[in-house]
Order: structure tokens, then C-alpha cells, then sequence
């Protein structure tokens, strides 16, 4: 079977592991000439370790995240509103864990022993009908697979052939994040929540943090944000806790700025092109399913292509599969989004009282596998 992988993020990368397990070697394009994965972090609730402890990364992956045992929501004083015991909570599948991206990318990339992945490589047009792909690269060179995967995320070009109308939309948001050292002592994730804004932080490794500040604005007043936004100005109302992370920023930190943005799930498939990941249904970070979902996605992709009796077979088993759990986590991202806008009274007074059940409510679902 040839299969065209379009990007080389968590989803590309494993949905090329997944189908080399299978003994197929699909032939991957990146858009990028040189790999960045951007220095910033990924929190991996337990569903992500049980996904890549069935590609088989789990361990490489252990050896250098952070386990996570606890999730704790704190007022913007610093005052504990509550704290979830995840370790508990995700046990039937495994730890949440926290690392770098950079880390979480060369594990994937490492993963693959027969897949080469063209770098600096991406697709100009694909012509797909009900038995093929023909795909023309940014090269002018052409190719003809049985299955053409756009796994190229939020702004998928390949959804843009397939799904013309689908475009990525404002989640009302913007963030910050970077990697810095631990100087707060910070050992669990551990969340500020203003009104608009949350200041959080997660050790990555035994002396570094990934920190990620995030507040609601109109897509108008976002575009006043940038990278060189002071940090420090726009927390002013937060204190204790974590705010020395922002407020002693180191000027040459690398910061990485951006909006908030969203795919409607539900297109993900048309002919022969199949959306995986960020591509079919990027969700706000607001339940950290990103790298889980797209790893579900790559493992239950490679199964079905391998076991059922045609790829239209496949492709339907695959959309029917993946539908209700994505759905579910957007309409979870939507609900805490919205949460966000309350007055910080109403939301500390929720978080306090009734945080762990809505916790566990929100999360439940995804202990099953897909
Ligand atoms: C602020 C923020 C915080 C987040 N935090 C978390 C978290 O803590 N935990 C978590 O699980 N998820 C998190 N996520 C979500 C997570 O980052 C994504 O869901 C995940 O990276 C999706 O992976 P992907 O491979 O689908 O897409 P991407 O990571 O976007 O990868 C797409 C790849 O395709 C390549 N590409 C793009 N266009 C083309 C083209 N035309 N041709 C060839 N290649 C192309 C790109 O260069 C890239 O390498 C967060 C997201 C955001 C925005």
C-alpha cells in the first residue's frame, strides 16, 4: 500500500511509526527545511501514555519526562482552590507526564527505523478520487498513492483540497510560553486562575519549567500582543505562587506567542485523503489532548488500513471510531473556555467546590480506548 504522510509533527511522526509496526513504510513530507519543534513544553495526561506505550516509545519517553501526580488550581493570590491526584485518577492507563517538545519530537523522529521523512518538501495539489491520490509537490514532481494523510496541522493544506470550506477559528485567546529554569520549586501542574488569564507551570525535567500564560481578549485588541510583551506588566494582578517566573523573565528567554485556534471536527475524510491530528480537529489546549488525540489517531489509522478489507472500509471505521472522543473533548475545551470569562469570584468559588468532579466528569470518557 503506498501512503503519503503530509507533516512531521506528533501525528505525522506517529502515524509513520504506527504503519512501520504494521510493516508498512509510507513515504512522509515536511514543509520545514531543518526540524523545530519550538522550545516550549507538553503536559500528557494518561491516555497519551497508554498511545505511546503502544507504539512503543513509552520508555524512551519515561526515561526523560517529568511524572506529574498532581494538578493543582490556585486563586491569582496563590490561595489552593484544589488539587486533583492524577497519578490516581489516570492509573489504568498510565502517568501524566511532562517534557519539552523538542525531546517529545526527536523520540518520534528516533522511532522510525525504515521511514525516511522529506524534509523541506510539501504538496502543491493533490487530485483525488475514489481509488487513488495523484499528488504534485511543491518540486513539480508528481507520485500516485492509495492514501494521501494530511497531518499538517492547524492550517492543514491538504484539509484546504479536501475541505475548502473548513478553516481554523479564534478561540478568544492568546498565549505565551517558554522554558525557563525552576526557581519557584514548582512540582506538580500548577495553575493561577485570574478573570481572562491563567499563569501555569510544569516542570519539565528536575531543575526546568515550562511556563504557559494565556488571556482572553478580542481577536481586534489581540493583535496589540507579541512575543515582547511585558509579561509582568500584563500579570500585575497575580501574586505569590508562580508569578517570579514572569516577573524575573530573562530578556534572552525565547517566548513563542499565539492565537488560540480550532478546527471543527467531523471533515476529516474525502475519497482517498484522510485528516489525522491538529489538521482535522485541533482543539484549544484547555484539555491538553492535542499529542494524545494525534497519537490515538496514528495508532487507529494504521490499524484499520492493515486490518480491514479496503482502504473505504478502513477510512469509514476510522471517522466512525475517532467521531464521539474528539467530539466530547471539544465540547470539554469549549465548556472550560468559557469558564475562563466568568468573574474570578465565580470561578474560584466552582473550582474550590466542585473542581475534582468536574475534573473527573470532563476526563472520564477518555480512560477507555478509543
Ligand atoms: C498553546 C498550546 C499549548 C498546547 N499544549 C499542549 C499540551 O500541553 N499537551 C498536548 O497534548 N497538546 C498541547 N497542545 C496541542 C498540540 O500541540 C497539538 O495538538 C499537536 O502538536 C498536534 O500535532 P500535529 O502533528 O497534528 O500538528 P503540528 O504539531 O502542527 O505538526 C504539523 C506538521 O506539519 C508540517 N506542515 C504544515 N504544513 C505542511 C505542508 N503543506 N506540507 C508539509 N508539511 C507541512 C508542519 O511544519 C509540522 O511539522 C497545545 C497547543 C497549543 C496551541
Amino acid at each position: 500500500m503506498r501512503v503519503l504522510i503530509v507533516g512531521a509533527g506528533i501525528a505525522g511522526l506517529s502515524l509513520a511509526r504506527a504503519l512501520e509496526l504494521r510493516g508498512i513504510i509510507p513515504d512522509v513530507a515536511e514543509r520545514q527545511p531543518t526540524w523545530n519543534a519550538g522550545g516550549t513544553g507538553l503536559f500528557l495526561p494518561g491516555n497519551a501514555s497508554r498511545a505511546f506505550t503502544q507504539l512503543g516509545l513509552f520508555p524512551e519517553i519515561a526515561r526523560v519526562a517529568m511524572p506529574i501526580h498532581y494538578q493543582r488550581f490556585l486563586s491569582r493570590t496563590g490561595k489552593e482552590l484544589s488539587a486533583i491526584n492524577t497519578a490516581s485518577f489516570w492509573d489504568v492507563c498510565g502517568p501524566c507526564l511532562a517534557m519539552s517538545r523538542a525531546e517529545m519530537h526527536s523520540i518520534l523522529r528516533n522511532g522510525l527505523k525504515q521511514t525516511s521523512v522529506a524534509m523541506f518538501r510539501s504538496v502543491s495539489h493533490i487530485q483525488s478520487s475514489s481509488d487513488s491520490c495523484d499528488v504534485t509537490f511543491a518540486d513539480g514532481t508528481t507520485n500516485r498513492y492509495d492514501l494521501a494523510v494530511g497531518a499538517d496541522g492547524v492550517r492543514s493544506r491538504v484539509r484546504d483540497f479536501a475541505f475548502p470550506h473548513v478553516k481554523p477559528a479564534y478561540a478568544g485567546y492568546i498565549c505565551w510560553r517558554f522554558l525557563t529554569e525552576n526557581t519557584v520549586g514548582a512540582d506538580s501542574w500548577t495553575a493561577m486562575i485570574g478573570k481572562r488569564q491563567t499563569l501555569l507551570a510544569i516542570p519539565v525535567s528536575p531543575s526546568r519549567v515550562y511556563v504557559y500564560a494565556d488571556r482572553s481578549v478580542s481577536l481586534d485588541e489581540a493583535r496589540q500582543y507579541s512575543d515582547r510583551t511585558s509579561l509582568e506588566r500584563h500579570f500585575t494582578g497575580f501574586a505569590g505562587a508562580l508569578v517570579p517566573l514572569v516577573k524575573n523573565l530573562h530578556p534572552e528567554t525565547e517566548v513563542h506567542f499565539s492565537h488560540i485556534e480550532t478546527v471543527p471536527s467531523g471533515t476529516w475524510r474525502r475519497d482517498r485523503i484522510v485528516l489525522i491530528g491538529d489538521a482535522a480537529h485541533a482543539s484549544s489546549p484547555s484539555m491538553a489532548q492535542g499529542a494524545g488525540l494525534a497519537c490515538e489517531d496514528a495508532l487507529l489509522l494504521a490499524e484499520v488500513v492493515s486490518e480491514s478489507s479496503s482502504i473505504d472500509e478502513a477510512l469509514s471505521v476510522f471517522v466512525q471510531r475517532c467521531e464521539a472522543r474528539v467530539a466530547w473533548v471539544q465540547k470539554q475545551c469549549l465548556a472550560r473556555d468559557r469558564m475562563r470569562t466568568l468573574p474570578a469570584f465565580v470561578s474560584s468559588q466552582i473550582l474550590r467546590y466542585l473542581g475534582k468532579s468536574l475534573y473527573e466528569k470532563s476526563y472520564l470518557p477518555l480512560l477507555a480506548p478509543i
